[in-house]
């Protein structure tokens, strides 16, 4: 194509995408892409990163090489680019037109061409690169070259290689989710230098910030539903949790779809087009619900269940609010969520487990801070936040702290003398001494620990157990039975302490009977 230097990058954002303005650190990352320097750009999601390699790509000579993840998110961004007039074209085992889009990069008719990390390691793919100029590398979710991010993908390991028999080509590798870890990590494993590293500011300060445990999913996600306007998407983690959920929402006056990988593909993209045109709609979805669409006006994103990681948690809260109008994310955790994915933890391969641990801590502490959210989250990013935002469930009313660490003593010991195998229901039951067929059968009454919670204590019983699992004092056998973790002895030698934080009132308003926190 032409001379970078006859057109001016401002010029081409006018021009070619329509917009007056670039955004954030666009024009830095551009800027870097078309000197020729190696970068790594840091952008949450809708940043606006795909202009970052599409916009130099057209100004540059040669076909600019787009490595994506996923062939549903490189077709959407095939359809975007060709929207405006960008010639792009994906090399993917479904694309029937391989041999018209070979020809097309080889006569040197593509700016864009978007492929799959795996064909990297392919010797053929490798000659055709050889074939034309090439204008640079861009490296999608480029967290995936990373075991310590989230969605490690061994594929992207093969890039370096890759790209190092290309040493002239700039590389600009692309990543909306990474910690200092990460980062760190990508910048290695890609080959850029630390100087390299574009970060952009990871604040949507229109997202409003809500946590709260769980008890009854459905009523907490309808109550939650019934206080908003707008369209929003309501995530769920699974795909039979999905169905259920969006079968009972539905009927309270707003159309309700459901949306997972599991429904017929007509059905998932009429459901989806039927969303992205709505005002009102609730989507109920899995995670992969958001990626690449593009709807602004989302007003509202609730977890039914603990992300993956803050990383996760911050991409899928980050599709609300996209036009910078308020937005509310809900988030609604169970203490068996953690249980869960230190079960998984257990499961992933030996080196790959910190990076995992690390990850649950990091959600753990979300969840449970009397502090700001946001605070959490950004620092989580690398940023350094005031210590209240005002638009967090936190800052705008403080949680209440309590010093529970007598009350987990209580709980470890009712645990422990039952012989650690029931579940939380039961071990109350005893601590709270309602006698039961099962309690007389097993003795239990007669244990010290029958009874010794009364009152307002017994109210603390569930946060508690809630605490004791989320900081690995409790583990849940397959059978749902209570036992020890490593967290255990500390608390019941009085080394470490349990402070709880209570919910404020909101959370308690359907509940009557003294319950503090459900
Ligand atoms: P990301 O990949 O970072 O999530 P996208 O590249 O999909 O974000 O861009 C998000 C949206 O922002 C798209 O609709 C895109 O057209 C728009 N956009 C990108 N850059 C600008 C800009 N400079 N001005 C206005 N809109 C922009
Ligand atoms: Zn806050």
């Amino acid at each position: 194509m032409s001379d970078p230097r006859a057109q001016n990058p401002r010029d081409v954002l006018h021009s070619l995408f329509g917009f007056p303005d670039f955004r954030g650190v666009q024009r830095q990352v551009v800027d870097r892409v078309i000197a020729g320097e190696r970068t790594l750009a840091v952008m949450p999601t809708g940043a606006g990163k795909s202009l970052t390699y599409q916009l130099p790509a057209t100004m540059m000579d040669g076909t600019c090489i787009v490595v994506s993840p996923l062939i549903a998110l490189m077709h959407d961004q095939l359809r975007a680019a060709e929207a405006v007039g960008i010639r792009a074209a994906t090399l993917t085992s479904v694309d029937e037109n391989r041999a018209e889009t070979i020809d097309r990069f080889r006569a040197g008719e593509l700016d864009l061409l978007y492929v799959a990390p795996e064909r990297a390691s392919n010797e053929a793919f490798r000659n055709l690169l050889r074939a034309a100029p090439l204008a640079l590398f861009a490296i999608d979710e480029a967290h995936c070259v990373s075991e310590w991010g989230h969605d490690f993908r061994p594929d992207y390991r093969l890039l370096r290689p890759l790209m190092d028999a290309f040493p002239d080509v700039p590389r600009l590798a692309l990543t909306a989710t990474a910690d200092a870890h990460t980062r760190d990590d990508i910048l290695n494993q890609l080959g850029i230098p630390r100087d390299g590293m574009i970060v952009a500011g990871f604040d949507r300060p229109n997202i409003r910030y809500r946590i709260a445990p769980r008890d009854n999913t459905t009523r907490q996600v309808a109550d939650f539903i019934a206080g908003q306007t707008g369209p929003g998407i309501v995530y769920a983690q699974t795909r039979r949790a999905v169905e259920k959920l969006a079968e009972k929402l539905s009927g309270n006056g707003r159309p309700v779809l459901p949306y997972h990988a599991g429904l017929d593909p007509d059905v998932r993209r009429r459901n989806q087009a039927a969303f992205v045109e709505s005002e009102d709609m609730v989507i109920v979805a899995t995670v992969a619900f958001g990626m690449g669409i593009d709807k602004p006006d989302v007003r509202f994103v609730a977890h039914a269940g603990l992300p993956k990681s803050i990383e996760a948690y911050y991409q899928e809260t980050g599709r609300a609010g996209r036009d910078g109008d308020p937005a509310v994310a809900q988030l609604f955790w169970g203490a068996d969520d953690f249980a869960r994915a230190r079960q998984r933890i257990g499961e992933v391969e030996a080196d790959r487990q910190p990076g995992e641990r690390a990850r649950l801590t990091a959600l753990g502490a979300l969840v449970e801070t009397a502090g700001c959210r946001r605070a959490i989250l950004l620092r989580h990013f690398g940023e350094t936040p005031p210590e209240r935002c005002g638009n967090c469930d936190n800052c705008l009313e403080a949680p209440k702290s309590v010093d529970a660490s007598v009350t987990a003593q209580k709980y470890l010991s009712a645990v422990f003398r039952t012989g650690q195998t029931f579940g939380a229901g039961y071990v109350e039951s005893v601590l709270t001494g309602q006698s039961s067929e099962r309690s007389l059968m097993n003795g239990h009454e007669a244990l010290s620990v029958w009874g010794i919670v009364e009152g307002d204590e017994a109210a603390m019983l569930k946060p508690v157990g809630r605490a004791l699992l989320l900081r690995d004092a409790l583990r849940t056998n397959p059978h749902g039975g209570l036992e020890f973790g490593p967290g255990a002895r500390p608390i019941l030698k009085g080394e470490s302490g349990l402070d709880l934080v209570l919910p404020p009132k909101r959370e308690r308003r359907r509940k009557g009977g003294g319950a503090v926190a459900n």
